[in-house]
């Protein structure tokens, strides 16, 4: 296992972390029986960071790694957010941290997202406002309830530079991933600044985990699509460390071999890898976490399964597969259409987006690009 410092924080951590939000289930619960030993062995294999939040694994995410992590407390960093609702109160924030604090087992939290999603506009309209989560923040950090001020991040990156320049956040959990380049620039800016960055979603939401001979053959000597992109991730020297979901053992080993070499890419697999990143740039524009947050869609159209046919298609080259998706949204013998071909461009699932994705837009090109794959 490979590490580094975490921005200026003091933290030696490994360069892979482990992202709680994909731990094995059983139904509606966390299967402790497999989680919990998976993250007592990442610990044993030298892995020191552990991220997780409120919500994670319906709710039960926090007091798992807690239990899991109980004897070995002094060996790992813990990282949470505290989710604020449009309901939440400076109170509410308080007591949230208090009920992680207490399903972690701890008293002091090492890296502690004071918003999960941060955005520019939470931070000027409910965050550094007078009686604001900001006081509360700042109460809590003086009582010593956490360590580091961090957040995770979800705005465009010209907000997270802003966000940078008030020097409040040490660390930044933010997405970055080779089909999803647009942070680069701010993770070099937060770099210079002495500003941790914690990648998530090196995967890219699990869309490289999907095997592709297209972004393998980049690298000859890769073994798999999601090597790829971790060692990707960790070859940008502005990043600190990359989170990864891991949901069985045999992921967590892979990904802890992917994390293991001093050298994630050679220059020249690098530079082979970047002329690929250039080709996929296109597909920037179309990058959907396939958060759901803009479903419904009131005339039944899947948004993000549209959008992962697309994918398959440009990223890919999987122009038949990609076809077979998207004819299966088409259910005639239910009377159901979840085609892009369906969209009668209401509008009103394009403000959900997160990722300020041109929906309409692209639900068009969605619908050209598979008419031309099925020519
Ligand atoms: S714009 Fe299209 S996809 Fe979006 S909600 Fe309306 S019909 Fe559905
Ligand atoms: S809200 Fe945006 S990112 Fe999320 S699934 Fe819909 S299109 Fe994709």
């Amino acid at each position: 296992m490979q590490y580094t410092e975490l921005g200026k924080t003091g933290a030696k951590v490994s360069r892979l972390g482990f992202g709680t939000m994909r731990l094995p289930m059983s139904g509606e619960d966390i299967n402790r029986a497999e989680a919990i030993p998976m993250l007592r062995r990442a610990v044993r294999m030298g892995m020191n960071y552990f991220d997780t939040a409120v919500g994670y694994g319906n709710g039960e995410c926090e007091a798992v790694l807690g239990e899991a992590l109980r004897d070995l407390r002094d060996k790992v960093y813990i990282s949470t957010k505290n989710p604020v609702w449009d309901h939440s109160s400076p109170e509410i924030w308080r007591r949230t941290l208090d009920q992680s604090l207490h399903r972690l087992g701890t008293d002091c939290i090492d890296f502690y997202c004071v918003v999960h999603g941060m955005d520019w506009q939470t931070y000027t309209e409910k965050y550094d406002v007078p009686g604001g989560f900001g006081q509360e923040a700042r109460r809590a950090y003086d009582e010593g309830l956490f360590k580091h001020c961090c957040i995770s991040f979800h705005d465009t990156p010209q907000n997270l530079i802003r966000l940078i320049d008030t020097g409040e956040f040490e660390v930044i959990t933010l997405q970055y991933n080779l089909l999803d380049r647009s942070n680069e620039d701010a993770v070099a800016y937060a770099h210079s600044k002495g500003v941790g960055v914690v990648v998530m979603g090196p995967v890219a939401g699990g869309r490289l985990m999907h095997p592709s001979e297209k972004l393998m053959r980049a690298v000859p000597g890769v073994s798999s699509t999601p090597e790829l992109a971790i060692r990707f991730v960790l070859s940008n020297p502005h990043v600190s460390l990359a989170l990864s979901g891991m949901g069985s053992m045999q992921m967590l080993e892979e990904n802890i071999v992917s994390a293991s070499c001093e050298q994630p890419l050679t220059n020249e697999e690098y530079e082979s890898v970047m002329k690929l990143a250039a080709d996929l740039k296109r597909l920037a524009d179309l990058y959907c976490t396939g958060c759901n947050y803009c479903m419904p869609c009131p005339n039944g159209v899947d948004i993000p399964a549209n959008f992962m046919a697309m994918n398959m298609n440009r990223a890919y080259g999987l122009r038949k597969l990609a076809v077979e998706r998207y004819e299966e949204l088409h259910k005639p013998e239910k009377n159901e259409d979840g085609r892009a071909s369906a969209c009668v461009e209401c509008g009103q699932c394009e403000p959900r987006c997160p990722q300020h994705i041109p929906i309409i837009k692209q639900l068009k090109e969605t619908t050209a690009a598979m008419k031309e794959c099925k020519a």
